[in-house]
């Protein structure tokens, strides 16, 4: 067993919720094929991360603070912050390309995790929509349908379908909507 492998075993099993079921497969079956078929979860996070980033307490374990995550993303919206990458989409969006994850050799970014940031946006009355004007712009930018203009009021958006990207708010000449993390 690598290194690497026994750092995320390690990780997962002081993981408050690894179950009993899990734990007997991670010991009876290599470490980087057990764990691989873990349901793809939707993250609720506290603190920006990148999109295939673990959950925070297990981020928290396997990540080395190398930063080759941020030095991967072309986009550059990845900062280390007190030794963990931390997403920045106020200036740019993210294009789920994933670079990050493939610079991540402890596992604190997995590929089996979904590609989404868990960030979604939120629409303000700097929409010109508030005030009868037309517009499409952040719809058409959605690379997921994640966006319905309505016939009237804000743009709504599918929780289910949006991944996160910010492209919408990149789009918008009037600062008519903003990231936030993922209301539960
Ligand atoms: S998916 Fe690509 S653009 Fe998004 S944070 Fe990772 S490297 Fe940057
Ligand atoms: S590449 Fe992985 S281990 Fe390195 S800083 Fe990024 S998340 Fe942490
Ligand atoms: S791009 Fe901005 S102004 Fe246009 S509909 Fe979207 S939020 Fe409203
Ligand atoms: S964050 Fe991306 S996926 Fe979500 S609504 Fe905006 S453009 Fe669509």
């Amino acid at each position: 067993m690598s290194r690497i492998d026994e750092r995320y075993l390690s990780a997962r099993l002081n993981h408050t919720r690894l179950s009993r079921r899990e734990l007997l497969r991670g010991l009876l079956r290599p470490v980087t094929t057990s764990f691989a078929a873990t349901p793809p979860l939707r993250q609720q996070r506290e603190i920006p991360r990148p999109p295939q980033a673990q959950e925070e307490s297990l981020l928290v374990q396997l990540c080395c603070g190398c930063g080759a995550c941020a030095t991967a993303c072309s986009n550059q919206i990845i900062s280390m912050e007190q030794g963990l990458p931390r997403l920045n989409l106020e200036h740019n969006h993210c294009d789920l390309c994933l670079a990050c994850t493939a610079a991540c050799e402890t596992r604190a970014l997995i590929p089996e995790l979904p590609a989404m940031t868990g960030l979604v946006p939120v629409f303000n009355d700097n929409c010109v929509l508030s005030y009868g004007e037309p517009c499409t712009l952040c719809q058409e930018e959605c690379p997921s349908q994640a966006i319905t203009l309505p016939s009237a009021g804000l743009p709504q958006v599918s929780i289910e379908n949006c991944q996160g990207c910010a492209l919408c708010v990149q789009s918008c000449y009037v600062s008519g909507c903003h990231m936030l993390s993922q209301p539960s």
